[in-house]
């Protein structure tokens, strides 16, 4: 590998966390707890496979004691009848508890999930810290409206009310920042939560909850539950839950709308993508190559927007190829707490797995392959894999179709203009898209054309806590961030008065 392996200690903070296993349990109302029936599983250490965290695996008890905490909090209790303003201020507080512990929670997001230190503190803690703060400025805004009916003689008028309880189910790719993009406007709204991080990477969530109470949000409307998929299917199977946010797989995504369907719970759900960059040939190549690179290996290809089909002009295919190739080579690969890394290992054994099982495909279907594919030496019991880069003709192959989660780029030549939108968009996806352009028209066509729910032009993959962000298509239904995230949590109530 080329980063060093060395990774400086720990700050006293994050060592203090790791080294308390009573502040690694269950999170409910402000108990902590084992599961009941005492089951546990290991975080690891993506960088080596080692154990880093024993932590509860909450079973259907546990998911009921969670989800009656959350319903007391909501229902009576000093949150329910907090005045907005104070929820806000509440938000704000917990924004700033999040920005003075930057450090020790980039430090266990970096150890959990494997991802660069650096990018942790940048992108992770510093959007979570956005997160809370955003939403911190909603609950003072969130208003009804008096309707003009045409009934005489009657007032009508719309409150806008907390759904009520909320499963929240998070992935492993941004643990910390996929928890406040489920809390933050969950709180803003007044709802309660019963949070589930993923397997992979509980030990972020555990400490926010921790950072809620101390915020002084009270006992009960952060409710943390750590555990894998059954846990999450019981509390989407839980009757006490209203409304049902996930962010995860297709496969998931798709039996959680349908319980969800069946029970009229509310669901909002974040799921896949394939999501196609397209450079034109007028574009700033330079900055297309650099844009590319960063689109699909940025947490090293863990990202649900990466941009992992790149649609290149025939006349550049062979420039643009080589550079991003050469970039490739160049990246430094190391665990994430060591200073000079720039791509970690993939999340877990599975995710390894997973990757180089496509990698493996995109041989046996005759894609070249023009960079990567292996395992770097010294991975030393890593989920480590090398940046790669196919370049392929067919637009049918599985490593152009199927979300691969992982440094995989496959690179596809084109003709016309004409063509590529319609191939961009032949995908059951739909949750990004990107055009490199120096020209306005162009952009914007291409922007109305592809069917994404981001269209990203000369940049790839910006967010913001106030930018609606969600997919078309198989990439999800409904939106979160900005005020369509918020609407997601709230529910109208229509009162109707007699005035004489
Ligand atoms: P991945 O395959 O990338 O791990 P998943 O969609 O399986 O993505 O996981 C995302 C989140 O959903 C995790 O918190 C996981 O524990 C949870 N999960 C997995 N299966 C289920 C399920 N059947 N019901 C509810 N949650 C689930």
């Amino acid at each position: 590998m080329d980063a060093s392996t060395v990774t400086p200690p720990l700050s006293d903070a994050a060592r203090a966390f790791l080294d308390a296993p009573e502040r690694q349990r269950l999170l409910i109302g402000e108990e902590r707890r084992e599961a009941a029936d005492g089951r546990t599983f290991d975080s690891l250490d993506p960088a080596t496979g080692q154990p880093i965290a024993r932590v509860p695996q909450a079973g259907a008890a546990d998911v009921d004691a969670a989800v009656r905490a959350a319903r007391a909090a909501f229902e009576s209790g000093p949150w329910a009848t907090l005045p907005a303003a104070d929820r806000g201020r509440l938000l704000t507080r917990l924004a700033g508890l999040v920005a003075d512990h930057a450090e020790e929670l980039a430090e266990l997001e970096s150890l959990d999930n494997g991802k660069p230190v650096k990018l942790a503190r940048v992108v992770d803690v510093a959007q979570t810290v956005a997160h809370f703060e955003y939403f911190a400025g909603w609950p003072t805004k969130i208003e009804g409206d008096v309707v003009p009916v045409r009934v005489p003689d009657t007032l009508c008028y719309t409150l806008r009310e907390p759904v009520g309880v909320c499963g929240q189910i998070i992935p492993w790719n941004f643990p910390l920042l996929m928890a406040a993009w489920k809390v933050a406007p969950a709180l803003a709204a007044g709802c309660t939560v019963v949070l589930k991080p993923a397997e992979q990477t509980p030990l972020t969530a555990l400490r926010l909850g921790e950072l809620a109470l101390e915020a002084g949000i009270p006992p009960g409307v952060v409710n943390v539950v750590t555990g894998d998929g059954e846990t999450g299917a019981a509390l989407v199977d839980h009757p006490g839950v209203d409304k049902i946010a996930f962010t995860g797989s297709t496969v998931v995504g798709r039996e959680i709308g349908a319980k969800a369907g069946r029970a009229l719970k509310r669901v909002t759900l974040e799921l896949g993508g394939k999501s196609p960059s397209i450079i034109l040939p007028d574009a700033d190549l330079d900055a297309a190559v650099k844009g590319s690179f960063q689109a699909i290996y940025f947490n090293t290809g863990q990202a649900c927007n990466a941009g992992s089909r790149l649609f290149v002009p025939r006349e550049s295919f062979d420039q643009v190829v080589g550079a991003l190739a050469d970039r490739a080579r160049a990246a430094r690969l190391g665990p994430g707490l060591a200073p000079d890394t720039q791509l970690g290992p993939l999340v877990s054994e599975d995710q390894l797995r997973r990757v180089t099982g496509y990698i493996e495909a995109g041989r046996e279907e005759g894609a070249e392959l023009v960079v990567g594919g292996g395992v770097p030496d010294g991975a030393n019991g890593g989920y480590f894999v090398e940046p790669t880069l196919f370049a392929a003709t067919s637009d049918d192959l599985r490593i152009a179709r199927e979300e691969i989660f992982g440094p995989v780029l496959v690179a596809l030549p084109y003709e016309s203009v004409e063509e590529v939108a319609e191939r961009a968009n032949d995908s059951e996806y739909g949750l990004a898209a990107g055009v490199w352009t120096r020209s306005l028209a162009s952009a914007h066509r291409l922007a109305s054309l592809l069917r994404a729910g981001s269209i990203y032009i000369n940049q790839w993959g910006m967010s913001d806590p106030a930018a609606p962000f969600g997919g078309y298509k198989a990439s999800g239904i409904g939106r979160e961030h900005g005020h369509a995230g918020l609407d997601a949590y709230l529910e109208t109530k229509t009162v109707w008065a007699t005035l004489r």
